[in-house]
């Protein structure tokens, strides 16, 4: 799934081609594409595009008006908004389409079947409703102070808290995984049990890892692969560390994976998850 950076850059990348551009339609090519029920997407007819941002992993397309007026999209998997030239009747993968005054559109595709990539019209702060509304702070704006404050009130594991949305908005499983092997930390560490050298190493290696690969993916014209993205790690199982040279292990569970470095991360350790193994006995 596109993290932060990804969705960062290519908000960017749609802000600069749709700033500006006057609405005469939106519609959902797709049953599950529309979310949200009030406002009806009819009230976004004759308003401008103000910018395109982002919330997070959720692009934000903001309206001109009156009142605030927000598309929220969630990507999620496989979704892609995209320019829409052709404006072809039956899009493959089309999910919803904004048609613009200047003759443009935008599309919003979903590879796969199932469905879960989606667009929320919001009015008013969009903050404060849903999808957005249960967000953490985004990862990159999150101070020292701040992180160690939210650290302290969770016991969890860091690689959990780093991907889990309502902590800190924006990251997934590729920069938990790069981070904490950047910060040279345990991805079973407990959240409540950081030291102020662990907590400033973490606090670092966000900053560092988010901008390497916005840097990144700055230079792509649209979503990039996650294979071909920045990684230490990361679709390195196998391989040598590139810090230390020890071998890049694994954790698999069944929606993701962890890769570490014994050598950088757990003082030689081999982890093995037992959350799952007690249940078996
Ligand atoms: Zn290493």
């Amino acid at each position: 799934m596109p993290e932060l950076p990804e969705v960062r850059a290519h908000a960017e990348r749609l802000d600069a081609s749709f700033s500006g551009a006057v609405i005469t339609g939106f519609r959902a090519l797709h049953i599950a594409a529309l979310k949200s029920f009030d406002p009806s997407p009819d009230v976004a007819n004759g308003l401008a595009v103000t910018s395109v941002g982002h919330r997070g992993k959720l692009i934000l397309i903001r309206l001109s008006g009156p009142d605030p007026l927000t598309f929220v999209v969630h990507l999620m998997q496989g979704g892609r908004l995209r320019p829409d030239p052709k404006k072809s009747k039956r899009p493959r993968g089309g999910m919803a389409r904004w048609e613009f005054e200047d003759g443009g559109a935008l599309l919003l595709t979903e590879a796969g079947t199932e469905h879960r990539a989606g667009v929320w019209l919001v009015a008013g702060d969009p903050d404060s409703v849903e999808p957005l509304d249960h967000l953490g702070p985004d990862a990159h704006t999150v101070g020292r102070t701040q992180l160690a404050a939210i650290l302290a009130g969770e016991s969890e594991r860091l690689h959990g808290f780093l991907r889990n949305q309502r902590r800190m908005a924006g990251l997934g499983r590729l920069l938990a995984n790069e981070i904490l092997h950047s910060a040279r930390l345990s991805p079973f560490a407990n959240t409540a049990r950081l030291d102020d050298d662990e907590i400033d190493r973490l606090h670092a290696a966000i900053g560092s890892k988010v901008t390497t690969s916005l840097d990144h993916e700055r230079t792509l014209d649209d979503l990039g692969r996650s294979r071909d993205r920045p990684s230490d790690v990361h679709h390195r199982i196998g391989e040598d560390c590139p810090v230390c040279g020890d071998t890049i292990l694994s954790i698999e569970y069944r929606r993701y994976t962890i890769a570490y470095c014994p050598t950088c991360q757990t003082d030689g350790r081999k982890l093995a998850d037992n959350t799952t193994s007690k249940f078996l006995k």
